[in-house]
């Protein structure tokens, strides 16, 4: 599932094409990815539409149109974004075609169907509720201790609300934590002043090289960049999607674990549970 370093990513390629180009039509193939609108009219809607901007708020990409409308789009499990000439072939799971001017398309897919197209002349009203982003400057230490201190749950479910910190999904909060040498089991409000600068800056860290790898392509596909290639920080995870394999940090064997439901890596020797839990 595409997190804040593969949305950025691909954030980062629709920028280099987009701005300027002008909508000329649009196909809704699955009218359940644009479920606020009727297809028809969220069609007219944009039609003619230039795109001014590309940017991320968490894990949704917000186009800026030309007249103050916005068009924003949530990838969910599997949805992909991609850029493409007009004359580029079918692909199975379109479900929204973007055609622009000069020839290219915006072609939305999405295996699953779980991705969301928003257009909104009021884009609070669906980014309203989320959390500080976790790159940017306000997004201190002493701010996350204060966050923390206020919460009692888990600190892996806790890293997984949006509305508590934007950006993060199973992948990152895995290998934030496994960085920070803190167990996902623990409680947000019984991290120590020292776990929390380590998880601040391992859940920084994290991000920063996962964007600078173009993100997480898994061996079972998904996600893929604007231009249709993949990420390639898979051969840097430590522990998400690893366990049996040692540690790289101590060498123990990774567990799987269930936390909140989701799956959990842990390697129990980095990240000792001081409390509760297990
Ligand atoms: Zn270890």
């Amino acid at each position: 599932m595409p997190e804040l370093p593969e949305v950025e990513t691909v954030v980062r390629g629709l920028r280099e094409s987009l701005p300027g180009h002008e909508i000329l039509g649009v196909e809704v193939f699955w009218p359940r990815s644009v479920r606020d609108l009727d297809p028809e009219a969220f069609a007219c809607r944009l039609e003619g539409q230039r795109v001014v901007d590309v940017g991320r708020r968490g894990k949704w990409i917000v186009i800026s149109l030309s007249e103050g409308h916005t068009l924003l789009i949530h990838l969910r499990m599997t949805g992909q974004l991609v850029w493409e000439p007009e004359d580029s072939p079918d692909e199975k799971y379109t479900r929204v075609l973007f055609h622009f001017d000069d020839a290219w398309r915006l072609r939305f897919s999405d295996m699953r169907k779980f991705g969301r197209i928003v257009l909104t002349d009021s884009s609070d009203e669906v980014l309203g509720d989320l959390g500080p982003e976790p790159l940017s400057d306000d997004f201190t230490v002493a701010r996350f201790e204060e966050m923390l201190s206020e919460r009692r749950g888990r600190i892996k479910s806790l890293l997984l609300n949006q509305r508590f910190l934007v950006g993060l999904g199973n992948i990152y909060v895995n290998e934030a934590l496994w960085r920070a040498g803190i167990h996902p089991r623990r409680s947000a409000n019984d991290l120590s002043c020292s776990d929390v600068r380590e998880l601040h800056g391992a859940i920084r860290s994290v991000l920063r090289e996962a964007i600078a790898s173009n993100g997480t392509t898994l061996a079972d596909g998904g996600y893929q960049r604007a231009d249709g290639s993949s990420g390639e920080f898979a051969h840097q995870l430590a522990v998400y999607g690893r366990e049996d394999a040692p540690c790289p940090r101590c060498g123990e064997t990774i567990e799987r674990i269930e936390v909140g439901q989701r799956g959990t890596f842990v390697c129990r020797r980095c990240q000792a549970l001081l409390q509760g839990g297990e």
